[in-house]
């Protein structure tokens, strides 16, 4: 998306509020509210967390990694409304490891869009195995849906996905370790 869009989203932003709060020209505080509308989607969508794919050699190999409580939001796919998600993500290092920072950056990269929280895990997970070449992906992610919260149900509710591949689906003990430490950081 490039800033061309900008006077799209403006338009956009004011049929919207054209349509939900009619007079909001004579409200001092909304009359730019279009511009900043057009502009925190700009920014939202055009997310960019630089490189993302810093990959470091190791000597030992079959550790597993983890890291835990990354906080993101998101805008969930059916609704537009945000989610906050935290992310910890979890993978067996076989010949590389990936930078510590690059985390985030892969979590945040595949939030900022509209998406549902398995596509958002499922996605952390396929960029991680894409970047570390490893098999072995655990991405487990703790959401709190405005859609939920504001609307509907009207009930704030933590919900969990999860997405495990290679031995943290096949091997037990590997399960039992990420699990161990997700509850580790729960606790
Ligand atoms: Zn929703």
């Amino acid at each position: 998306m490039n800033r061309d869009r900008i006077p799209t989203l403006e338009r956009i932003g004011e049929e919207l509020l054209d349509e939900i709060s009619p007079d909001w020209r004579d409200n001092p505080h909304m009359l730019d509210t279009p511009r900043r509308y057009a502009k925190w989607w700009h920014e939202f969508t055009t997310y960019d967390g630089g490189n993302d794919a810093t990959v470091f050699p190791v000597e030992h190999v079959d550790q597993m990694v983890a890291v835990t409580g990354i906080d993101t939001w998101s805008l969930c796919a059916h609704h537009l409304l945000p989610f906050s998600a935290s992310v910890s993500i979890g993978y067996v290092a076989d010949t590389q490891v990936l930078g510590l920072s690059k985390f985030a950056r892969i979590a945040h990269a595949a939030a900022h869009q509209p998406t549902s929280q398995e596509a958002l895990c499922a996605a952390i997970a396929d960029r991680v195995q894409e970047v570390t070449g490893s098999e072995s992906v655990a991405v487990t992610a703790n959401g709190l849906h405005l859609c939920m919260a504001m609307r509907g149900i009207r009930t704030p509710a933590t919900m969990t996905t999860s997405v495990t591949r290679g031995v943290f689906r096949e091997d037990p003990a590997a399960r039992t370790e990420w699990l161990n430490i997700l509850a580790r950081r729960n606790a």
